[in-house]
């Protein structure tokens, strides 16, 4: 908002002013001429996020009015840079042409906004990252109910009573419209999942680390105003035409397509029919679990080192986004997940396919965002040229995978028939889109000649006069006697002759020339002739450009008629990643895992691809099998630091996402019984930064863990009770093990510093330790990577500390207290070794002050007694 008072403003201001109070949380980009101008706070705020500089113009209220502005030309890079420092930009264009002659009205131009460009709803591919979906995510909250027969929700938990928050969101760069129920417990499962760019949302409802992407304002409709709303935005008698709606996600979804319609002037872009997501289907992932897995982005919010980038090998955007939505979401759904599998290793098994499939893909640009910028009326050129060469790659695609398309698995064959939509599509774009584009429809020359008669008539006209206009120039020279004379063309003047000063003083009296204009070195001028063939170019250029606008408009109604185009585009996406899976698999270091739906676990010869990936040169990565069976699911894993626990814990969840997303897993071999949720706890959280304690951290999160897993639940965890003294924390790792062993029943892996816990497995029947083997090497530690059955006969922490360059006299005072400590331990009572920790300082001064401290009792003394002491144990401090 700005502080400035629009009393007494210029009239152009004052409109300035007008569109400002319209968009009051935006940055206003005011057009004028070849510019987008920002005037007081804006000006300020923008400048120094832009870092361009700050101008003053005019006057208000008596002060000068801060100003900056960016070319209409570079204005999409400027955009980007606000849009990714967090500003909203509201885009006011002239609404009227700008006014010629004397006659004129005065007054500024008529403007408004066109658009308001925010996180959520953009379109443009300067703008977005080309392989993640871009999207806007509204909720609404609701109470209890929900459709009939819908028992969980999208993330897998049980509905409850309580408080439902409907969720919609919706991609505009591709017209994605999907919409969910969940419950307050796994909104934060459904935001990470989602990841999205902009989150309508009630004030009271927290959105955690999603915050950030909260919009500023929102407006939340009633329930039966949603539902009109809804069906009146495509045009159906009741949005129940598409599924059944809860009135939650009635309200959200009606949310989203308002917000989208403000947002874009109320030009609503083509979007699919809202999708109700059916729950469950999906493998539950809370947040703390996608954080520690790095799945799509780094913890430091890269996108290198991501299970993603180490196996996506699509060669298209929209695979790669197909690949990243799958990865976020894996099935819970045998067949489903089968189904995906079928199709790869069908190419897998037809390498020469596969290849030419791969170089169609190659050819076949973004479609889905190409439409999107078409719906809005923000398509340029190349977007057309996008929708000819992708319906071009599609037929070469569908030429890939042959006519016989029984031959082909059900998912392979459902896409491949979809290949072939809008034939005489291709054929007009193909006749009609000319071969160089320029970058915008204003320049010209997008149409391909010979396609409009009437468009290369007037093309003609204009060249033909440019030819004449050209023979002109020696004509003239010979005529007016100066040889250095030239034909111009000039922005202002159109053409004009143009000779050297000093040869202007001998020419200038003649009848036949019109004086137009001197500058230093030259003088302009004019003839009859001249004028009236720039006059007759200005306006078959003037003809031309209208007559290509109106065609190019024809086209793009033709192509968004064309309804086939976002059922083809999905299709070349699915090819794209199931392609990308069969390559993958071809070396034959990923398999097809078998996914079943029981609780058998067992992997063979599984690696870490991230941790494998970035090994230096001559290293190897030492795989690793992992088997949960039922009669030994709970695995105890010890091992120092640096042996490769983590790299273990995460590979092995890393597979289950591989395995249940329909990918092929990094092992030789692999079993998966269908995992309902997924717990991983591996590694530093983030909240250390926010200022909890660690041990605070790790507990919420192994309570986040023991009251929602379940029997079908992976859980992988790493040092709990790490946060806190030695024997509080055994004592937690102790009685959360045997909480996950005996009451969850889950599959788990549990990695932990206690090697005490072992001796757990004569109670605990489907425990099974096992180590991360270590050997000493001339006092040197080898770490071997390999994970044994058994437990550590000892602990190598005093080795990683003196890896780490501890100094040599703490690593040796260190060794010889753990020695007596062993020995201690080794003639000791207990069959657990708990640590007598008063033992391991035995401090004399301590000793002194805690014995004489532990002889006074507070309750019978004077204030003046515990005074005198307090003086008399400082004395001896
Ligand atoms: P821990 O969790 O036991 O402290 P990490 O899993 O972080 O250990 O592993 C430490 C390092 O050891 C990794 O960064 C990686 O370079 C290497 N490493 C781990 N597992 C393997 C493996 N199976 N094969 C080869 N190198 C490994």
């Amino acid at each position: 908002m700005t502080r400035y008072s629009p009393e007494g403003a210029t009239p152009a201001m004052a409109q300035w002013f007008a569109l400002k109070a319209e968009n009051p949380e935006a940055l206003l980009f005011f057009r004028m001429g070849d510019f987008y101008e920002l005037f007081f706070d804006d000006a300020t705020a923008a400048a120094a996020a832009l870092d361009i500089a700050l101008t003053a113009r005019g006057t208000h209220a008596g002060d000068p009015i801060p100003m900056c502005g960016v070319p209409v030309a570079a204005a999409s890079a400027y955009l980007a840079r606000l849009i990714r420092r967090g500003f909203r930009v509201a885009v006011a264009e002239q609404t009227e042409a700008p006014r010629k002659g004397k006659g004129a009205p005065k007054g500024p131009l008529a403007r408004a906004v066109v658009r308001v460009v925010t996180p959520g709803t953009l379109t443009e591919d300067e703008l977005l990252e080309p392989g993640r979906s871009n999207l806007l995510l509204a909720l609404a909250e609701g109470v209890g109910g929900g459709r009939k027969g819908r028992t969980a929700d999208a993330a897998g938990a049980p509905a409850q009573a309580t408080a439902m928050i409907g969720a919609a969101w919706i991609d505009v760069s591709t017209g994605l419209f999907e919409t969910a129920r969940v419950s307050q417990m796994s909104l934060a499962a459904l935001l990470g999942r989602l990841d999205p760019a902009e989150i309508l949302a009630p004030k009271g409802l927290a959105l955690g680390e999603h915050e950030a992407a909260r919009a500023p304002e929102v407006l939340i409709p009633g329930v039966e105003a949603a539902r009109q709303r809804l069906a009146a935005a495509f045009d159906v008698a009741s949005v129940d035409a598409f599924g059944t709606f809860t009135d939650e996600e009635a309200v959200a979804a009606a949310a989203a397509v308002d917000y989208v319609q403000r947002s874009q002037a109320g030009k609503l872009p083509r979007l699919a029919h809202p999708s109700p997501q059916m729950d469950g289907g999906i493998l539950g992932i809370d947040p703390a679990t996608r954080a520690s897995l790095d799945i799509l982005r780094a913890r430091d919010g890269g996108t290198e080192h991501t299970l993603f980038s180490a196996m996506n090998q699509t060669v298209t955007s929209a695979g790669a986004r197909m690949v990243a939505e799958w990865l976020a979401a894996p099935l819970t759904d045998v067949s489903r997940i089968a189904a995906r599998q079928d199709g790869w290793c069908w190419l897998r098994e037809s390498p020469s396919c596969c290849a030419a499939l791969r170089d169609a893909l190659k050819k076949a640009p973004d479609i889905a965002r190409a439409l999107g910028r078409l719906s809005l009326g923000r398509g340029q050129p190349r977007d057309l040229a996008a929708i000819r060469d992708a319906l071009h790659a599609a037929r070469a695609a569908a030429a890939a995978l042959g006519a016989d398309h029984a031959a082909l698995p059900p998912y392979l064959a459902r896409a491949a028939l979809s290949l072939g939509a809008a034939p005489e599509l291709e054929a007009e774009l193909v006749r009609a889109v000319a071969e160089d584009l320029p970058a915008r429809l204003e320049d010209g020359g997008v149409i391909a000649p010979g396609y409009d008669g009437e468009l290369d008539g007037y093309r003609s006209l204009r060249d033909n006069s440019r030819r004449v206009i050209a023979g002109l120039q020696a004509e003239y020279a010979t005529r007016f006697g100066v040889a250095s004379l030239k034909i111009k063309h000039h922005a202002q003047l159109g053409y004009v002759i143009e000779v050297p000063v000093a040869a202007s003083a001998r020419i200038k009296d003649r009848d036949d020339l019109m004086f137009r204009q001197g500058t230093a070195s030259n003088a302009r001028f004019s003839t009859e002739e001249l004028s009236s063939l720039d006059a007759r170019i200005a306006e078959a250029a003037e003809r031309a450009a209208a007559r290509e606008k109106a065609v190019f408009t024809v086209l793009v109604e033709q192509i968004l008629a064309e309804e086939t185009l976002p059922v083809l585009a999905r299709a070349l996406a699915v090819l794209d990643v199931l392609h990308s899976c069969a390559m993958l698999a071809a070396g034959g270091n990923w398999c097809r895992p078998v996914v079943t739906d029981d609780t058998t676990f067992v992997l063979e010869g599984c690696r870490h691809p991230v941790v494998e990936a970035a090994l230096p040169k001559g290293t190897r990565f030492t795989p690793n099998g992992c088997d949960l069976s039922p009669d030994r699911r709970v695995m105890l894993l010890t091992g120092p630091n640096m042996a490769g626990k983590s790299t273990f814990l995460r590979q092995t969840a890393l597979a289950v996402l591989l395995a249940q997303g329909g990918f092929p897993v990094s092992a030789e071999k692999a079993h998966v019984g269908v995992v309902d949720q997924l717990f991983s706890r591996v590694g530093a959280s983030d909240d250390l930064a926010r200022g909890r304690s660690t041990f605070m951290v790790e507990m919420t999160e192994t309570a986040a863990i023991l009251n929602q897993a379940g029997p079908r639940s992976l859980v992988v965890v790493d040092e709990i009770g790490r946060g806190t003294a030695t024997l509080d924390g055994l004592a937690i790792a102790w009685a959360v093990l045997e909480a996950l062993h005996s009451t969850v029943r889950c599959r788990a892996i549990f990695a932990t510093h206690f090697h005490e816990l072992a001796g757990l497995v004569d109670t605990l029947p489907r425990l099974s330790p096992h180590t991360m083997a270590v050997r000493e090497w001339r006092g040197q530690i080898v770490f071997l990577h390999e994970v044994l059955a058994g437990s550590a006969k000892k602990s190598w922490g005093v080795h990683v500390a003196k890896l780490a360059g501890v100094p040599p006299s703490v690593v040796d005072r260190a060794g010889r207290l753990l020695r007596e400590l062993e020995r201690d331990h080794a003639t000791g009572p207990k069959p657990l070794p708990l640590f007598d920790t008063q033992k391991i300082l035995p401090q004399e001064d301590e000793n002194t002050l805690r014995k004489r401290l532990l002889e006074v009792d507070p309750d019978t003394l004077t204030p003046r007694a515990a005074l005198d002491i307090l003086y008399e144990l400082r004395k001896e401090a």
